[in-house]
Order: structure tokens, then sequence, then C-alpha cells
């Protein structure tokens, strides 16, 4: 019975090329949308992203794109190197993994079950835009 089997496929996932793709057995978080410097440099604009625990991602492609890039001393960013999408955000610190990835919201296939519950570092957002939701922010 594949709909109540707590580990079954709840989530799939790609890049826009669909070089990696993966699954998620596990419930995802609602979204959050972060406007610091590095996810607005990374994605372009502001980044929103879910967690998941590591052992629940599971690839479901080959890895060849999978290209991490540590954005700070403390994480690392997962991007695809054929079609440039950002994928994923890591902690890694002192080469000691994270155990869990932030995906980022808008390479899941189906995201109808998910809402936007915060938006983070808010201080640090674009000048160009406005939050004009009722969508909780935090500063920081
Ligand atoms: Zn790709
Ligand atoms: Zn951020």
């Amino acid at each position: 019975m594949p709909d109540t089997d707590p580990k079954s496929t709840k989530y799939t996932g790609r890049c826009l090329c669909g070089s990696i793709r993966f699954e998620v057995k596990s419930e995802l978080n609602d979204i959050s949308a972060c406007h610091c410097q590095q996810c607005r440099q990374w994605s372009g604009h502001f980044w929103a992203s879910t967690d998941c625990p590591t052992e629940l991602l599971t690839f479901i492609s080959s890895l060849t794109s999978l290209t991490w890039y540590k954005s700070s001393d403390h994480a690392r960013r997962g991007f695809c190197a054929t079609c440039g999408s950002s994928l994923f955000w890591k902690l890694n610190k002192d080469g000691e993994e994270g155990d869990y990835y932030a995906i980022s919201a808008g390479s899941l296939d189906d995201t109808s079950q998910l809402k936007t519950k915060r938006h983070i570092f808010c201080r640090f957002k674009g000048d160009y835009y406005t939050l004009e939701d009722n969508i909780p922010r935090e500063e920081t």
C-alpha cells in the first residue's frame, strides 16, 4: 500500500534540463523565502526552499552535472553544471556534512500541498521589490 508507506516517495524534483532528478521520501515543511544576499545572488531573486532529511532524498539520475560550490565557511550550494539550476543548500562546516538538504522550491514537480510560511533575512532584501503579502517576516 504505497499511499500509507511512510517511506514512499512524496515528492519528485529536477533541474531545468533534467540531468539531475531526485525523489523525496519525507513530508516537506512549508517554504521559507530567504532574502539574504547570497541567496539573491545565487538564485537571481530571493530563494524559496524547504528542508528534507539527508537520508530521505534519493537521486534517481546520474550525478555528473551536480556541482557543489562552497558559498561560506559553513555551507555549500548544489547546482546543475549543465543548465545552471540552483538546487540545494547544505550545511558543511569543517568538512562535516549537515543532516538535511534545503531544496529549491522551484525544483519540485508538484508544490500544490506547500505554502510559503515565512520570509527570512528580510533586512538584506533587494531594494527593487516589496513584500506585500501577509506572510510573517523575520529580519534575520
Ligand atoms: Zn540541469
Ligand atoms: Zn539566504
